[in-house]
């Protein structure tokens, strides 16, 4: 039987992070080099890229201005309003890259907080996105958890033992964009179950983006038709190593590399199908390079070849 590559029907760079690298290329000026306030995608590669282009990186407003920039940008993960308050501060153009969707979640979080629920950011409390969803919250009733315990409450309402630690009687939770559905649902199942007791009263928006939920949806489809997966992404990338979980979690054997390099020959050992996918940070060349290693390997190519979406594909949000 022959070998083969089958790809997920949808991969790679989402719409948020092609626009976000069109603005951003579109700026690019050796002679007036813009700084992006962390890496403007997960991806080594584009970073050097961009740098050529006179698209560097710092780590804070204030460090680029020190190195001489005169102008920042945020990245499609978007910040704080700090950050344009810094910018001005410091005299610095500013050119926001933050995807739409990203604002919808920052938006959102900020009219649950002014109906008066405590806001809770399912995510990573580390990671810009969510850390830029709470500060446009603007109030110390908001917190990021990825599980119940990161929550401030240790029982569910109506407690009656002495050291509880209750939810407020209105919470609202949004996700991290690029999440995972049925992880979300898990811990809202269990956010739940503390705070809609005793007149208690839970608003649950699922703010996973479109573009992550049809990556994870394409690669459960693609699962039972492969014998191993490959997620291709940065090792920064969260949204590629959730997509390395999800093939897991069906059964199939799913590595999360950054290129063919990583790929180590034993794991090809006795398989058919590979299946391949990508995060939504992983430039098309790289995907690519894996695929044409897999083809010099013996594998037939994908028979429809590498659809990638455009900006003109995906419906205005
Ligand atoms: S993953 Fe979703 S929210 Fe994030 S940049 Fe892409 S489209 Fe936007």
């Amino acid at each position: 039987m022959t070998r083969r590559i089958v790809m997920a029907e949808e991969l790679g760079y989402c719409w948020g992070v092609r626009r976000a690298l069109e603005i951003i290329t579109e700026a690019g000026d050796p002679n007036n080099p813009v700084a992006t306030i962390g890496d403007v995608i997960h991806n080594p590669q584009v970073v050097q890229r961009l740098k050529a282009r006179g698209v560097d990186t710092a780590e804070s407003v204030e460090e680029a201005a020190q190195r001489g920039f005169r102008r920042v940008a945020i990245t499609a993960h978007g910040a704080g309003p700090e950050r344009a308050r810094l910018a001005a501060e410091h005299g610095l153009e500013l050119i926001d890259t933050t995807c739409p969707l990203v604002t919808k979640v920052q938006r959102l979080g900020q009219k649950l907080v002014r109906q008066g629920y405590f806001l809770v950011v399912y995510g990573d409390s580390f990671h810009p996105e969510v850390r830029g969803v709470l500060a446009w919250a603007e109030t110390s009733r908001a917190v990021a958890a990825k599980h119940i315990e990161d929550l401030p409450w240790n029982a569910p309402r109506g407690s009656t033992d002495p050291d509880a630690k209750v939810p407020p009687r209105k919470v609202a939770v949004v996700s991290q964009t690029t999440k995972n559905v049925d992880e979300f649902m898990e811990f809202v199942t269990q956010l739940t179950s503390m705070v809609a007791r005793d007149g208690g009263e839970i608003r649950v928006c699922n703010t996973i983006c479109e573009p992550t939920s049809e990556r994870q949806n394409a690669l459960r489809r693609l699962a039972g038709e492969v014998d191993l997966i490959l997620a291709i992404g940065g090792k920064k990338s969260s949204n590629t190593a959730r997509l390395a979980e999800v093939g897991r979690s069906y059964g199939v054997p799913s590595y999360h590399i950054e290129s063919e390099a990583e790929i180590e020959p034993a794991w090809l050992d006795g398989v058919e199908v590979v299946g391949v996918t990508a995060g939504a940070s992983t430039p098309d060349d790289v995907i690519e390079g894996v695929v044409d290693w897999l083809v010099g390997q013996g594998f037939a190519p994908p028979e429809d070849g590498i659809r990638y979406r455009d900006l003109d594909d995906v419906p205005a949000y």
